[in-house]
């Protein structure tokens, strides 16, 4: 038995919430004491959400405000409102948001939707819909894509999520292995999950260290339906774990984490990817995605499900069918372990090697943050509404760092470092 093991049995499903919640706040977000904290939650994730404004109050939050969402009320949306609706978003909203995060706030989210809360409703409707919460925004969004302010983004379980990865159980037990699935591979099972989170932190940055020592021009990537080159972008850096925002606060903007990643060059795409996950994006599933590069752009795009949402979120705009995210995961990673499909990109993209389709993190070039769009447009760096991650890693993907000199040298093998 190991120490985890025995920390798993001696800790409540109460008390590893009150704990999920703490490193949410304390190692997560990093809430500086007199801070604002704007969080976005489920109603279904209330016995969270009510412990981490508790913990945030604990850390000394001046003001913690949530906005709750409601899948009911969601739906009654696309089933009951005219169909101008749908061109519209709470633009006063998402304004107030970018100005609590300008005045210092905080920014916490609670993902745990239902994946395929909206996989019934018409996929034009789900698209304008997108791209108009996507307008509205943009601003706020910014702050964050630009790390100026600290945030996360943790998981709490839903019984819709719950029976979505857990079909074949009963409610009460699907909502329980979400919740362990969530502890586990959060490093809450730890006997003392701060420190294993600054360890974890340490290793991310030393990978990235190592990348960033490199300095590849490019990656060749081979598995199956895999055969794929991908420049990246002039003084491009890598990223792992933890970075110091803008606004002089240290967090780590995801719970779970597994991943290095930087930008790669918007014109230097080509060959045939395929997707080794389903991407839940929305509330919509889209499986089966494959699509061919050619000079940075899709120039083909297939999927055997949701192909209608997949070519919408393409032509979403100019930057949304260039990538602007690539990042490495090997396969032992706690979330690929699992053996779970979490539907739901927080997870299941700490669980393989992705790529993101639309906006670049302008913090993973270096000095990034203070050069202009035109700026960063130059050295490659992609512009787009969206940022969309999928799956592409697998035990089966191989991938190798392509020198200036254009030498080759092995990266990751079988899904492992090399
Ligand atoms: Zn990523
Ligand atoms: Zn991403």
């Amino acid at each position: 038995m190991t120490p985890a093991e025995t920390a798993t049995e001696a800790r409540t499903q109460a008390e590893s919430l009150d704990q999920l919640a703490s490193v949410a706040v304390n190692v997560g977000l990093g809430l500086k004491p007199g801070q604002e904290l704007v969080m976005t939650a489920s109603v279904d994730t209330l016995p969270l959400a009510r412990r981490i404004t508790e913990q945030a109050y604990r850390a000394g939050a001046s003001l913690v405000t949530t906005l709750l969402a409601d899948d009911e009320s969601t739906l009654a949306r696309y089933h009951y409102a005219p169909d101008a609706s749908f061109d519209s978003a709470a633009k006063w909203l998402y304004d107030g948001m970018a100005e609590a995060f300008k005045s210092g706030s905080a920014r916490l989210a609670i993902a745990g939707g239902n994946p395929n809360l909206l996989s019934n409703e018409d996929p034009d409707k789900v698209g304008r819909a997108n791209r108009a919460v996507s307008q509205a925004y943009r601003p706020a969004l910014e702050l964050i894509t630009r790390h100026q302010i600290n945030w996360t983004i943790v998981a709490g379980a839903t019984p819709a999520w719950a029976a979505a990865m857990f079909p074949m159980d009963a409610p009460d037990l699907a909502l329980d292995k979400l919740w362990a699935a969530i502890f586990a591979t959060t490093r809450i099972n730890t006997p003392d999950p701060v420190s294993a989170w600054k360890a974890h932190d340490a290793e991310l940055h030393k990978r990235a260290a190592f990348l960033n020592g490199k300095r590849y021009y490019a990656l060749q990537y081979r598995g199956p339906g895999v055969e794929f080159r991908l420049g990246l972008a002039d003084d491009h850096e890598w990223l792992g774990g933890g970075t110091t925002a803008g606004n002089g606060n240290y967090c780590i903007p995801n719970m779970p984490t597994e991943e290095v990643f930087t930008t790669p060059h918007k014109d230097r795409a080509d060959g045939i990817v395929t997707a080794s996950k389903p991407l839940s994006h929305q509330g919509t599933m889209i499986e089966g995605i494959r699509v061919r590069f050619e000079r940075g752009r899709i120039v083909e795009a297939h999927a055997t499900r949701g192909q209608e949402v997949l070519q919408k979120l393409i032509d979403t705009d100019d930057g949304a069918g260039r990538l602007g995210e690539v990042a490495l995961v090997p396969h032992s990673s706690p979330i690929a372990q699992s053996g779970l499909v979490f539907f739901n990109t927080l997870f299941d993209e700490n669980a393989a090697s992705h790529i993101a389709l639309g906006q670049s993190y302008s913090s993973c070039l270096i000095d990034g943050d203070k050069l202009s769009p035109e700026q960063l447009a130059a050295k490659g760096a992609n512009s787009s509404l969206i940022h969309v991650d999928w799956m592409i890693g697998s035990e089966h993907l191989d991938i190798d760092g392509i020198t200036a000199s254009g030498a080759s040298e092995p990266l990751m093998r079988k899904g492992e470092w090399a």
